[in-house]
């Protein structure tokens, strides 16, 4: 596979064509960005961190019968993924209400509600990924009804062995976002974007600790030694899936 030209140059990964225009190069950056690109930082090691985990994640999800734009890993900073048609659609799955929902809702940050909730947001930096509803996004031809049915289910099939896996190794998942594209190759919906402490937050279950890009967000510091313990604790329970 050759890696040719640079396609996106997001604020912490770039895209890459290849000699196969079904597939695609994911470079994950060591730049870490919050409030949509307000905060701006760079930490030695954070891509490494990031493709690793996010290659773990989009694997599982991949074993367990729900397809993502994710292949293979190429080396510390890259992998290979399947080329899609963006979706401008996230779908964010709440199993606390935390950050901007809690906020938006006026309760304590992290409070754990009866149900899950999803949330549908237009993916838009102009406008600040506002909150989105299906009507809306029907109207603005962004996703058909039926797309979006599917989009609903991927994450709630996702969201559930996600927080399972997470669980098994000792972190909780609090919230997760998740991305969505039309495969070049077969045309089916799948995920494609990264899952890691940069798109989803996860405490440690003992102490509360919060091991996600809160502590950046937040200025906790310590990010990139969260995600180490994010990646430790995930191989070793995968090793023993
Ligand atoms: P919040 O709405 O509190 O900012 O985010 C809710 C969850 O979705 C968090 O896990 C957060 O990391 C993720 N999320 C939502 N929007 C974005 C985004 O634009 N970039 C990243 N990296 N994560 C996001």
């Amino acid at each position: 596979m050759t890696k040719n030209e640079l396609i996106f140059n997001g604020n912490e990964k770039q895209v890459f064509s290849t000699d196969d225009p079904t597939r695609v190069i994911f470079r994950y950056k060591d730049v870490t960005t919050a409030y949509h690109g307000v905060k701006r930082a760079r930490f030695a090691g954070k891509g490494a961190l990031t493709n690793q985990i996010s290659a773990l994640l989009l694997g599982y999800l991949n074993d367990n019968g729900v397809e993502t734009h994710y292949i293979s890993t190429i080396d510390e900073r890259e992998q290979l993924c399947r080329m899609i048609e963006i979706i401008p659609l996230e779908v964010v799955f709440h199993n606390r209400i935390a950050g901007s929902l809690a906020s938006k809702l006026g309760v304590e940050d992290g409070m754990k509600p009866a149900n899950t909730i999803l949330d549908l947001c237009y993916n838009n930096d102009e406008l600040g990924d506002p909150l989105i509803n299906r009507d809306q996004a029907v109207a603005l031809k962004l996703a058909t009804y039926p797309e979006l049915d599917l989009m609903y289910d991927i994450v709630r099939r996702s969201g559930k062995l996600l927080t399972d896996l997470l669980h098994k190794a000792g972190i909780e998942l609090v919230d997760a976002k998740f991305e969505f594209g039309r495969a070049a190759d077969t045309g089916a919906i799948i995920i494609s974007d990264e899952l890691s402490p940069d798109t989803c937050r996860m405490w440690d279950e003992e102490t509360g600790e919060r091991l996600d890009k809160d502590r950046f967000r937040l200025d906790l510091g310590d990010m990139v030694a969260s995600y180490s313990i994010v990646l430790e604790k995930l191989k070793n329970v995968l090793e023993t899936e």
